[in-house]
């Protein structure tokens, strides 16, 4: 019999009664005790829905108030001192405050949160351990052990969820004098010991201890020490299956399969290519969990492919083969039963968490029984599923391959080299030294937010929605004209969101009612699913940069979203590759550059956010999609003439390893992130010689703070030492949608001042 588990489901629940009972603690209303109810009724509903789906083995520890990652740090007592309780046990606002900060009423000061960061190559986001040089560990959280009793008192067969040892360290990030955090696994195992003793008293039989470092390029001693640590780990009384996921084994594949424990569970879907090695080299006694239903998007699994794979594998193992999604469900929505305004067809096309634990079950069903009719039944399903896709003149348009077919590497390839279009856009533009703009959006007011809701709720009609908008553009435009920027933009007012926006108004793009996913505490996101061949239907900014541009006589900046920005923050299809899809969204946007320019428009600046989170997990893999990523954007880019200038922006500090991409982007001008790191990174701009114009974030819009003029000058100055004056300009580090309109002022009103005075000493 084939065993079929989940790594883990999402937390939230399907109406999101997570994220408002944090909320409602945080705010006041809810207390202590009701907050843990709701944890508990959550917990309680997941397991029975995953149960009633057919799930074997349940994961417990998937919980987290928080991040499972925080959890770990308050289970091994990795609680930073300034969190520390006075006396006694961390409690739950001790967690809250190291997710969140936290004000201390005694002093006036707060106390900073932990970092946060992305889980892997996900949307996630977990909170950074902390870890100094003598950390000592001690079980400090009773969480885990308390939820396994709870499920056990429900009567499910749980299998409780650890992150493992390196992969906890590795994620971590060492404070305070500098050390090798390696070395803090003698200190940390026995803390691994303890948990494994305690589940096996609990009467736990099988573990998952997570391990996803193994799908990374690792260090040699990282590698030496999984041998050093499950070896201690195996004398430990219970089973221990280790997780890997988001990639393949690779280089790793002999250790992984060789540790001293009783299972391995690899990511099928991200590295199908590991399957047969992995048989081959896997020991005689150990269990394999295939996973095979892809846990990060949103697409109904082929289960006919998938069924023979597991048949196969089953000769070969016999018991000892597992079913289970790629990777924990952490990262797909809840309940696809839920979305009621999505058309038939498309609904038969997708498969939420819940669904895809009905789709494990299936497949070990038909391991198990293949002349099953409710497998036969399946797989006909399926059959014709895939058959409609493939079919489908929703999803495939001739007009937008014949298209893309087309392409030369000339439409990628702007007319001039950049000296010859900066002197054109140089006499066009007249721009004084060290130009000031901003980034793109201006404050997000709630009576801009009741706006859009009321016109998409059919209460404010068309004209008075577009009349609300034009009443901001005017403001925003007054308000630059006032302050004295060079550029201008138009404040982004009529935008939900940078990728939704663009998405709503392109074919081939769907959207959900409740497809939401966490993206870190109480945050959730519901990214578009592109379904089909993309393509712009008609102009989408337009007409709003023209009315910006008609207020004002100077240069007015169009604000389009990039192709990679774009298909990184939505669920992506998986029938053809991310690569086809990057460049379908880039002649959608080209269109819009070239219309943009066609109605008078100088300056366009297309954003890419998350060019670098696109970086696949393996160096190896990096030159290929930075090679895409790159000619999207330059497809995008390329279709105007010398003289029109494209802007990119991108809001992150780590550009050393990629510089030479984003120098072959040849954007006119890149705005980027850095007031926080004192202008350093531009040192990597600097060594390359990077040749076109930069503006560095001369303060850090993720804060109210309104730094004065002088600290703005000390930046620049830091910034000429790098980067010649003439090729600098002056903006904030990312749009100000989250900043309200007096800090706004106050700080462009400083940052204007700085740009001047600098403009005197040159
Ligand atoms: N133009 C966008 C804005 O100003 C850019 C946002 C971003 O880079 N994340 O909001
Ligand atoms: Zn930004």
């Amino acid at each position: 019999m084939a065993i079929t588990h989940t790594l883990g489901f999402p937390r939230i629940g399907h109406d999101r009664e997570l994220k408002k009972a944090l909320e409602a603690y945080w705010q006041g209303s809810l207390d202590e005790a009701g907050l843990r109810q709701v944890g508990r009724e959550l917990r309680a509903a997941h397991w029975q829905v995953q149960r009633d789906a057919g799930i074997d083995l349940l994961p417990v520890g998937d919980f987290a108030w928080y991040d499972q990652v925080l959890n770990h740090s308050l289970l091994f007592g990795v609680i930073p001192e300034r969190f520390r309780p006075a006396g006694g046990q961390p409690g739950l606002d001790t967690l809250f405050s190291m997710a969140r900060g936290a004000t201390k009423s005694c002093c006036g000061g707060g106390v900073q949160a932990q970092e946060m960061t992305k889980w892997f190559d996900t949307n996630y986001h977990y909170l950074v351990p902390e870890f100094t040089a003598d950390q000592q560990f001690r079980l400090s959280w009773e969480q885990l052990f308390e939820e396994v009793d709870e499920a056990r008192a429900l009567g499910h067969e749980v299998k409780p969820v650890l992150i493992g040892p390196l992969t906890y360290l590795w994620l971590g990030k060492a404070k305070g004098e500098a050390f090798d955090k390696l070395e803090l696994l003698e200190r940390l195992l026995p803390l691994y010991g303890e948990v494994l003793q305690r589940l096996a008293g609990q009467g736990v039989a099988w573990v998952q201890i997570d391990e996803p470092i193994l799908v990374l390029d690792l260090p040699q001693d990282w590698k030496s020490a999984f041998e050093r640590a499950y070896n201690l780990l195996q004398r430990e009384p219970l089973k221990k299956l280790v997780a890997t996921y988001f990639g393949g084994l690779e280089d790793n594949l002999g250790l992984a399969a060789n540790l001293p424990v009783d299972g391995l569970h690899i990511d099928l879907v991200r590295a199908p290519e590991q399957y047969p090695t992995i048989l081959d080299r896997l020991p005689a006694y150990k269990v394999l969990s295939l996973g095979v239903v892809n846990g990060r998007n949103v697409w109904r699994c082929d289960l006919e492919p998938v069924l023979t794979l597991l048949q196969e594998a089953h000769q070969r193992l016999g018991e000892r083969l597992w079913v289970a999604p790629s990777c924990s469900l952490l990262h797909s929505p809840v309940d696809l039963e839920r979305e009621d305004q999505l058309d038939g067809e498309l609904k038969s096309w997708l498969a939420f968490a819940v669904q895809k634990c009905r789709e494990v079950a299936l497949l070990a069903k038909g391991v198990n029984e293949p002349e099953h009719p409710v497998v036969q039944a399946a797989l006909t399903e399926s059959r014709a599923v895939q058959a409609s896709r493939a079919a489908s003149p929703r999803i495939h348009k001739p007009q937008v391959r014949d298209r893309l077919a087309a392409i030369k590497p000339r439409h990628s390839q702007r007319h001039s080299p950049f000296a010859e279009r900066s002197a054109l856009q140089r006499a066009r533009l007249q721009l004084p030294l060290f130009p000031t703009t901003t980034i793109g959006s201006f404050p997000q007011t709630p009576a801009i937010r009741l706006a859009r809701q009321a016109y998409k709720q059919g209460k404010l009609s068309l004209t008075d929605y577009t009349e609300a908008m034009h009443a901001e553009i005017r403001h925003a435009v007054a308000v630059q004209e006032q302050l004295g920027l060079d550029v201008l933009v138009h404040g982004e007012a009529e935008r939900n969101d940078m990728v939704e926006y663009f998405a709503e108004q392109l074919d081939g793009y769907a959207f959900t009612r409740f497809g939401w996913v966490q993206s870190y505490g109480s945050r959730c996101v519901k990214p578009a699913v592109i379904y089909g061949d993309l393509s712009r239907p008609a102009p989408m900014t337009v007409e709003w940069i023209r009315y910006a541009q008609q207020q004002t006589a100077k240069v007015m900046k169009g604000m389009l979203t990039g192709p990679v920005t774009m298909l990184m923050w939505s669920f992506p299809r998986e029938d053809v590759s991310r690569e086809i899809q990057a460049r379908q969204l880039a002649l959608a946007i080209r269109d819009e550059v070239c219309d943009l320019e066609a109605a008078g428009i100088r300056i366009v600046q297309i954003d890419e956010a998350a060019f670098r989170e696109g970086l696949p997990l393996r160096r190896t893999a990096w030159k290929a999609y930075l090679e895409w990523a790159v000619d999207a954007f330059r497809l995008c880019a390329s279709g105007v003439r010398d003289e029109t200038q494209i802007h990119t922006h991108m809001c992150y500090s780590e550009f050393n390893d990629v510089i030479e991409a984003i120098a072959a982007m040849d954007a006119d001008v890149i705005t980027i992130e850095t007031s926080r790191s004192q202008m350093e990174l531009l040192e990597a701009f600097r060594d390359f010689h990077y040749p076109n114009d930069i503006g560095p974030g001369v303060y850090d819009i993720h804060s109210p703070r309104v730094p004065d003029t002088a600290e703005m000058i000390q930046l620049l100055q830091q910034a000429v030492k790098r980067i010649p004056a003439e090729r600098l300009w002056v903006n904030p580090d990312c749009g100000l949608k989250t900043r309200a309109w007096p800090e706004t002022e106050a700080a462009l009103i400083n940052m204007v001042a700085a740009a001047r005075q600098l403009r005197g000493q040159f």
